[in-house]
């Protein structure tokens, strides 16, 4: 048996197809072992398929001939275990093999019909997947040198002539299966080695994950305050130890929203709701609360605070709520406001004493000019002392929730205009011109003396932080509301105030510079709500201000 169907699948050497295998076969360099005849034994140099590449992982090859006799003559050459081979008879069927699979030599005749192997050649080699694929060319004429240099011109490896000497074809395969299966290997060893460091990384990640995880719980554990951790549904995932200890609830029970069970029950259904709430809505929640204390049942204050836990990409992953003990700080503003009302009720008996002796003293005849001027700047003063004393009554009032409206009808145009009147001479004293635009009546029913102390305080804040320059006043109504603006063009206010300003005895003005206690925008603002209306605020710094009320008719 001929060494070119040596393969246990070999057909019988009589049905070898003509012209495929010849008693020679030419390389490109010339520099090829020659074969003598189609029959002869291999050399010693060229161990068998079985021999050698038994063990050796297959490889594709793309057989390509138009003619059937000569593609089995070349699967009969390379016919074993170290190759798979796949035949096409024409280029486009080349071309289709080729797209669905990468080859390790393609063995390709030149003269074909419909597209012949150079054209072939060069469309494979434009496609960048199969670039680098080796191309063996076969002829079956006797190839010239133009032809030899157009194959190489389009990046072919090989040239053979056909008949072919086996010998020759198996060791020129040989050698690019070879390349390939190194490139292969190398292909995977750099993927392992790849993934050993995409595996090392994830490793030193999930370490450092566990490290920060652990830090944080550490921290958790540490931080003198209630602190819990819950799903993103609110379901609790973690209580730390100040909590545990504090609420002493059995850490059995502690799932889903079970911390509001240590809410003390007159403040739990608003906290619960207030929870439900933030869930829905995936927003932070602050809310003041009494914990009840575990060891002895005592409620304290406590200020909750439930912040959403986001991932990278912004989404919601969970909950941390944390309960600050704000018990002292209530308890101090509650003395503070006690002492307050006391003390502005201590103080007003004396003062209204104290000015009706100086009025009385004041009314009697014969009393020399200076004397009265200063009793007349005597009763000036206790006035002031006695509207201080006013809103320290009116604050503590407020915050007990005894601030009471007394509602008349009345138009708020004419009211206004009476307070502008009132203030005109001492803006004129200052240089300051107050500019009313009240062009129609404003009827409603509110509480007179009330509003009339919240114009009287916008006014006087206008005149004090005004700088001088005109303040401008409007009221204006329509079928559904009442509004009163006051515009000044003065020291205006940072934006980050202006929320600030609404409060208790808050004031973002250096006390030396203006005088005040911070009182006059929280009582005014208090009184529109109570009247079920708001007030609002335009202002930027150095730009003025423009104080807006809006009142329901
Ligand atoms: P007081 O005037 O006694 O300080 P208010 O409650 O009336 O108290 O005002 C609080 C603070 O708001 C003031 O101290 C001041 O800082 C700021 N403020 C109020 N009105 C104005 C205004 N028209 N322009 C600039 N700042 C103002």
């Amino acid at each position: 048996m001929s060494d070119a169907i040596r393969s246990p699948n070999d057909p019988p050497s009589a049905r070898q197809p003509r012209g495929t295998t010849a008693p020679q076969a030419r390389g490109n360099s010339g520099a090829q072992p020659r074969s003598s005849s189609a029959g002869a034994q291999p050399r010693a140099s060229y161990p068998s398929a079985a021999q050698a590449w038994t063990s050796i992982e297959p490889v594709d090859l793309l057989l390509v001939d138009d003619r059937t006799e000569d593609l089995l003559t070349l699967a009969h050459v390379l016919a074993g275990p170290e190759y798979r081979l796949q035949m096409a008879r024409t280029g486009p069927e080349a071309l289709k093999r080729l797209l669905e699979q990468d080859f390790a030599v393609i063995l390709l005749d030149v003269v074909m019909p419909i597209m012949d192997g150079f054209e072939l050649a060069s469309l494979i080699k434009q496609r960048e997947r199969s670039q680098g694929t080796p191309i063996i060319f076969l002829t079956a004429d006797d190839a010239n040198l133009i032809q030899i240099y157009r194959g190489y011109s389009l990046g072919a490896v090989d040239y053979l002539s056909k008949p072919l000497d086996p010998d020759v074809l198996r060791a020129k395969v040989r050698i690019f299966a070879d390349l390939y299966r190194k490139d292969r290997r190398l292909e995977r060893q750099s993927e392992a080695l790849r993934e050993g460091e995409r595996r090392e990384r994830e490793v030193l990640l999930t370490e450092l994950r566990h490290a920060a995880e652990r830090r944080y719980l550490h921290l958790a554990e540490a931080v003198p305050l209630c602190m819990w951790t819950a799903d993103p549904r609110g379901n609790l995932t973690y209580t730390n130890r100040y909590w545990n200890d504090y609420t002493r609830l059995p850490l059995k029970d502690l799932h889903g929203t079970s911390w509001i069970a240590a809410v003390h029950d007159p403040d739990r259904e608003g906290c619960a709701e207030a929870w439900r709430e933030a869930i829905a809505s995936g927003q932070p929640l602050e809310k003041e609360c009494r914990l009840v204390r575990g060891s002895d049942g005592v409620p304290r204050w406590h200020l909750s605070r439930t912040v959403p836990e986001l991932s990278e990409a912004g989404q919601l992953i969970g909950w941390i709520g944390t309960h600050t003990d704000i018990e002292e700080a209530k308890r101090a503003i509650f003395a503070r406001d006690e002492f307050l009302s006391i003390a502005s009720h201590e103080l007003r008996t004396p003062l209204t004493a104290l000015k009706l002796r100086l009025q009385s003293v004041l009314h009697a005849r014969d009393l020399p000019e200076k004397a009265q001027h200063r009793l007349d700047s005597a009763v000036h003063q206790t006035e002031r002392l006695e509207r201080l004393i006013e809103n320290l009554l009116d604050v503590s009032r407020i915050t007990t929730g005894h601030l009471e409206l007394e509602p008349e009808s009345f138009d708020l145009a004419e009211m206004v205009q009476e307070v502008t009147e009132r203030f005109r001479e001492q803006a004129a004293r200052g240089g300051t011109v107050v500019d009313l635009s009240a062009p129609a009546p404003v009827m409603g029913k509110w509480d007179r003396l009330r509003l009339e102390q919240v114009a009287t305080n916008l006014l006087s804040n206008a005149l004090k932080f005004g700088e001088g320059r005109p303040i401008r006043v409007v009221v204006q109504g329509n079928a559904g509301q009442a509004t009163l603006t006051v515009s000044d063009q003065g020291i205006g206010i940072a934006p980050e105030n202006v929320a600030r300003i609404f409060h208790q005895f808050e004031r973002v003005v250096g006390h030396r510079t203006f005088g005040g206690l911070g009182m006059g925008l929280y009582i005014a603002r208090q009184i529109v709500q109570a009247h079920g209306g708001s007030v609002e605020v335009d202002s930027a710094a150095g730009k003025g201000s423009r104080f807006h009320v809006i009142l329901p008719r």
